[in-house]
């Protein structure tokens, strides 16, 4: 027996089956884009954590600070007594948050906390309650995240009654018949059919859905919500927590449309592989929450923190947005030539922006229709082969490639030359 089945055996026996795991290995070493599981057998990474490692695993300025924080303290809880890195790093956040006017921060732990706060403020800010989020949009598995995420299976199935107050539209895309002009009349239907606009307290989306499946949002629809919530005093909050930090080639995913957001939620690359959250926002909607009002324990833990600048500065150093621009070009002409084959499962939407790309797995070439089940196969092939990768999508069906910025031109061509062997297996 493999030391990875015995290992499996174990976790089945012990741990809850609600936790999936999307490939069967145990990992024992990783570096920047490579991963080494408890047999030996090498991969390249595709799948950074879900999102978490644009700076890649353990890199060594990330090691470095981490190293140096431990020789200080481990924890306090920034609300018993402070320390300077949660203020640094939250200047730093305000210092490039996409927002109108002087910024402010507090720190999670979650990407989930994250959002989960930012719609305690808008409601303290607005003093309403309703939430409108989109269909296909993803914002965690907490009780009032898990009714903003706009999918059913896996995450709310059986976990009902959901919290009140969420409303969903749908996100706007061509293989599934919607429109930017779609989501709108939606709005307005709902406007009059539940929820009155001064009863709004915020709209939530992503920039480019991630879960959902890769899919960008278009420019005119967050210029069309910005002047919605300022006709109706409604504030628009931008999930990042999977676009950001140069993974879209932009900083953040909202910047490609030039719409300034009133408060973003941020997480996963923010820290390089340590859990840390964080709501930014205009500074007079976050200060709307009463002191004592937000927190946690482990909120803006100074490991994570002394992480998170380390992570700044080698965004900034080794230029990750630019790269992120060419590891995605890169992807896509691969991946269109891939597509160009007559002898490989057909792939259809290839997308995204910067290194957030994603593509489909059809049933034909030149349909839409999703194949779930080849997307499965394809996940395993490219596992067999050395290459861990990620599906999503409402359908199951697109393969996202989330590969560290840090990864090395070979790295990436290994890992891209593994896909196209098990699009074509
Ligand atoms: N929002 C978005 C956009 C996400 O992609 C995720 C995680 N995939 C979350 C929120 C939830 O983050 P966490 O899993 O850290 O709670």
């Amino acid at each position: 027996m493999s030391r990875n089945s015995e290992l499996m055996a174990r976790r089945e026996a012990a741990v809850a089956r609600g936790v999936n795991n999307a490939h069967p290995i145990f990992i024992a070493h990783a570096e920047n884009a490579e991963l080494w599981d408890a047999d030996g057998k090498r991969y390249v990474d595709f799948a950074g954590g879900v999102a978490v490692l644009n700076t890649g695993h353990r890199h060594p300025k990330v090691m470095a600070a981490v190293a140096e924080q431990l020789t200080h303290f481990t924890h306090t809880s920034f609300q018993v007594t402070p320390y300077e890195s949660y203020v640094a790093l939250a200047e730093r956040l305000n210092a490039i948050a996409p927002v109108e006017g002087p910024a402010k921060t507090v720190f999670f732990t979650t990407g989930a906390e994250a959002v989960e706060n930012a719609v305690k403020i808008a409601r303290a800010a607005t003093g309403r309650s309703g939430v409108i989020t989109f269909s296909g949009g993803y914002h965690g598995r907490t009780m009032l995240t898990m009714a903003m995420t706009g999918k059913v299976l896996p995450y709310k199935r059986k976990f009902g009654p959901l919290p009140a107050e969420i409303f969903h539209v749908p996100f706007p895309h061509a293989p599934f018949g919607v429109t930017v002009e779609d989501s709108f009349r939606a709005i307005e239907m709902l406007f009059r059919a539940d929820i009155e606009p001064s009863r709004v307290a915020a709209i939530v989306l992503e920039p480019v859905q991630g879960e959902g499946g890769f899919i960008q949002a278009p420019t005119e629809l967050l210029q069309g919500l910005r002047a919605l919530c300022d006709l109706h005093v409604i504030l628009l909050v931008v999930d990042e927590v999977q676009t950001g930090f140069g993974r879209t080639g932009k900083m953040f995913g909202v910047e490609h449309s030039g719409v300034k957001p009133d408060m973003i939620t941020i997480s996963k690359s923010l820290a390089g592989g340590f859990p840390l959250s964080a709501v930014v926002g205009r500074a007079a909607v976050i200060d709307a929450a009463e002191p004592g009002g937000l927190g946690g324990t482990f909120s803006g833990s100074p490991i994570a923190c002394a992480a998170a600048l380390a992570v700044l500065d080698v965004i900034a150093e080794e230029k990750l947005i630019d790269r992120a621009n060419v590891i995605g070009a890169a992807m896509k002409t691969r991946l269109e030539a891939i597509a160009r084959r007559n002898d490989t499962v057909p792939i259809a939407g290839i997308r995204g922006p910067g290194a957030m790309v994603g593509f489909d797995i059809v049933k034909t070439r030149g349909s839409d229709e999703p194949d779930p089940e080849t997307t499965k196969k394809v996940l395993t092939a490219a596992r067999e082969q050395g290459l861990v990768l990620l599906s999503c999508g409402m359908f199951a069906n697109t393969i996202r490639l989330l590969v560290p910025l840090t990864v090395s031109d070979a790295v990436l061509a290994d890992g891209l030359t593994i896909l196209e062997s098990a699009l074509a297996a």
